[in-house]
């Protein structure tokens, strides 16, 4: 007993000590919206028009889109030089972190949405388990920096049973949780997937996790993992959810074309980044009436290797959703379902030039 008790005593003062470790050292906030305090030592690199007003937007859309409110508090979200990012503990390989203990977003590029999600679980008062966590931040993510392609290999019990946290997050499940989330969000709804969020916790086993899942979604693991199985796969250009994407009102046509050419200055308010690579962008929607395999889709202006073109839909996941990727001088006929697209021009930081992309309904 007395062993035991002195055991105790040894991990308790550990914790103590990991409890008093140094804050992190951040740059001064110079920006504050209804949820987020900004902070930058960035001082070479133009911020573009949208930001920071595009990540508290984010922020509160999230947490909106999963029937959740924020409380009125504000999360510190800082843009980093890399060499005050060394400073954090975020690993050095990352390009970008959230910090648990202080509440606090660091990022080398902007917006950071993956981040930004961890900042409003947080909020939420949600730590659940990794593969739960970073499945709703991978869920919301940037469409630029990555496709992700959910892993055959891995399988949601692989996902399930990581009993470590965020930061050592195994890089090939990424894909497989995000993919997991939209499944879940689709089959169950936003509601059952902040509850699911809730219930699982972090080095919950597997029988505890299908006891989590019986009581909030009314079936057991086994049953969810086959439902699961029965659902398409797709990347994260196709599972994740466009929310800003598909924010703005929907363009109107001209003579009934949709056109959308934009210079892409990073000054104006519309648009976004410096992005992962440095990549600015800008968005708009359109609706689709009718379905048709006869939209033509043109890309027009100069190109070069660095500008690059997106057209998605906003509903439909995995089952319907879809996302194609265009780069100079594209004409083809496209397969469009009704619903709102999104469309999404986008240039390297160092490059201007007016490009655009023009989309003929059938018959015109
Ligand atoms: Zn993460």
């Amino acid at each position: 007993m007395a062993r035991r008790g002195w055991r105790s005593y040894s991990v308790m003062f550990m914790l103590t000590v990991a409890a008093c470790e140094a804050q992190v050292p951040v740059p001064p906030i110079t920006w504050e919206g209804e949820h987020i305090a900004f902070g930058t030592d960035v001082v070479d690199v133009t911020p573009c028009g949208a930001h920071p007003r595009y990540e508290d937007e984010f922020f509160g859309m999230t947490a909106q889109a999963l029937g959740e409110e924020l409380p009125d508090e504000l999360i510190e979200y800082y843009w980093l030089t890399p060499e005050w990012y060394t400073r954090t503990y975020c690993p050095s390989e990352s390009q970008g972190c959230f910090n648990v203990r202080d509440g606090q977003v660091y990022t080398l590029f902007i917006p950071h949405q993956h981040e930004l999600v961890h900042g409003v679980a947080y909020q939420l008062g949600v730590n659940s388990q990794a593969f739960l966590d970073e499945g709703l931040a991978d869920l919301f993510d940037n469409l630029d920096p990555s496709r992700r392609i959910p892993k055959t290999e891995v399988s949601i019990h692989d996902g399930l049973s990581y009993a470590g946290d965020g930061r050592d997050f195994p890089p090939e499940f990424y894909g497989r949780a995000g993919h997991f989330m939209r499944f879940l969000l689709d089959e169950f709804g936003a509601d059952a997937v902040m509850e699911v969020m809730r219930a699982v916790e972090h080095g919950e086993s597997l029988a505890d996790i299908s006891t989590d899942f019986s009581r909030v979604l009314g079936f057991t693991l086994e049953e969810v993992d086959a439902m699961y199985r029965a659902y398409p796969e797709c990347s994260s250009d196709v599972y994740r959810v466009p929310l800003m994407e598909c924010a703005s009102p929907p363009m109107e046509r001209n003579q009934d074309v949709w056109y959308f050419y934009s210079m892409l200055y990073c000054d104006d308010a519309d648009v976004i980044g410096p992005s992962y690579n440095g990549r600015v962008y800008t968005t708009r929607t359109f609706d689709v009436e009718a379905e048709s395999e006869e939209y033509l889709i043109r890309v027009v202006g100069i190109f070069d290797s660095t500008k690059s073109v997106t057209i998605g839909r906003c509903e439909g996941g995995c089952e319907s959703g879809y996302l194609k990727r265009y780069r100079a001088d594209t004409q083809e006929n496209i397969h469009l379902r009704p619903g709102r697209h999104h469309v999404t021009l986008y240039r390297d930081a160092a490059e201007t030039m007016t490009f655009g992309v023009e989309i003929y309904p059938p018959g015109t």
